[in-house]
């Protein structure tokens, strides 16, 4: 066996890409502040608006509509507010509806009380239940204001698409606001706000081979915007106060260029690869679970229940061979969690769920590798009644 390590964990972080590494030294020895107005600043500032232009072109967005952010964490917090403008005027938000496998970051609701939260179901196939939407949304009391709705394009754990154009026409009716959390859908899937019906999508840099540290909120328009969550200098216009992190800003966009080349091509390239490793998954251990095989997902991800095999034993298993792949979306505590997108499909949540996340560098001998890890992992597991 290889003593080198194989690394099947880009949902939790894409491998940092050349191109945005170079960008990022090169920003490094630039000298000066984007707001100021001398020839250096003006430098940087023509950095951070040639990233906001790249940024836009991965999103189908507008250059002005984005907004850097220190990541997707603080674009949801940014945009999941009550506290809304429509050009000069107040517009209140009355609730906010997010479906129940949405990322920590905007499942904890931003800067809604926890009373003016409510959970949009999935059927077991993780997809969102759009009668059990429309229902909520024909009971919603607009006295209080508008709706929010906030739903994920791609799963972080199990890659299952989410049918946002079609939820764009159920919110639309009802006045909503409908933000989508694109940080797993970018670099995966052609990327357009104007398609999708949405009105903010959420990107995030170390999701597509970019740095971490960086984001942005991209609006679909400049009218309708969020009261600002950090207050100050009024950079971002005054979106987003703070100096630009023109570092992470230009690795962003070096890898925003990336991500929105030729996704069609590199996508059935890497689904190809996760078919083949399931395939091989399902000849080692024929009782190999794979949660979303029936809806439609990226090919990047495999999101796997091992009968027998708790997912931080598994984890550790593929570990100690090499492999490093994750138990469901990565806990800050490095503990694995009982995963919450599990619950919400009705599946028992504690014997967990294995994800190994590929991307364009993956090899067939990577997986090749792990299908053999795999194997090695299924025939040791300790089986439902078997002695220890
Ligand atoms: N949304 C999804 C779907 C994610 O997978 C992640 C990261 O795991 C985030 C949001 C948070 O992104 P960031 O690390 O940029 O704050």
């Amino acid at each position: 066996m290889s003593s080198s390590r194989i690394y099947m964990d880009w949902n939790a972080t894409a491998p940092l890409l050349p191109e945005a590494r170079e960008a990022c030294l090169s920003a490094l020895d630039l000298l000066g502040n984007p707001s100021s107005v001398h020839g250096e600043g003006r430098a940087l500032r023509t950095l951070v608006e040639n990233a906001r232009r790249d940024v836009a072109l991965l999103c189908g967005a507008k250059p002005g509509s984005v907004i850097f952010t220190s990541g997707a964490t603080e674009a949801a917090n940014l945009v999941l507010t009550p506290d809304f403008r429509m050009g000069r005027m107040p517009l209140k938000i009355g609730r906010l509806y997010a479906s129940s496998i949405e990322h920590p970051a905007v499942r904890e609701g931003g800067r809604f009380p926890r009373e003016a939260l409510s959970e949009i179901p999935v059927t077991s196939d993780g997809v969102v239940d759009l009668p059990a939407l429309r229902d909520l949304l024909t009971a919603h009391d607009r006295q209080l204001g508008l709706p929010m709705v906030a739903v994920m394009l791609v799963n972080n754990e199990t890659g299952i698409i989410q049918p946002v154009a079609e939820i764009a026409e159920i919110v639309r009716p009802h006045g909503g606001i409908l933000v989508v959390d694109a940080v797993q859908a970018a670099g995966r899937l052609p990327l357009s706000i104007e398609d999708l019906g949405a009105d903010f999508l959420i990107v995030s840099s170390h999701k597509i081979g970019g740095p971490k540290g960086a984001g942005a909120l991209v609006a679909r328009g400049e009218v309708m915007m969020p009261a600002p969550l950090i207050r100050g200098g009024g950079q971002e216009k005054g979106h987003r106060s703070g100096t630009e992190n023109t570092v992470s800003i230009a690795g962003f966009a070096a890898a925003a260029r990336k991500a929105g080349e030729g996704v069609g091509q590199r996508m059935s390239h890497v689904g190809a690869l996760r078919d083949k490793l399931e395939a091989d998954m399902l000849a080692a251990a024929a009782d190999v679970v794979i949660h979303g095989r029936d809806v439609s997902r990226v090919g990047n991800t495999t999101f796997f229940t091992l009968p027998g095999l708790k997912a931080e034993t598994g984890q550790i298993a593929f570990d100690l061979e090499g492999v490093a792949l994750s138990a469901g979306s990565a806990c800050s505590s490095g503990k694995v969690g009982q995963s919450h997108v599990l619950m919400a499909m009705g599946y028992d949540p504690r014997q967990g769920a294995l994800r190994i996340s590929i991307g364009e560098g993956t090899t067939q001998a990577d997986i090749d590798r792990c299908a053999a890890v795999f194997a090695k992992v299924a025939a040791r597991r300790r089986m439902p009644g078997q002695a220890a």
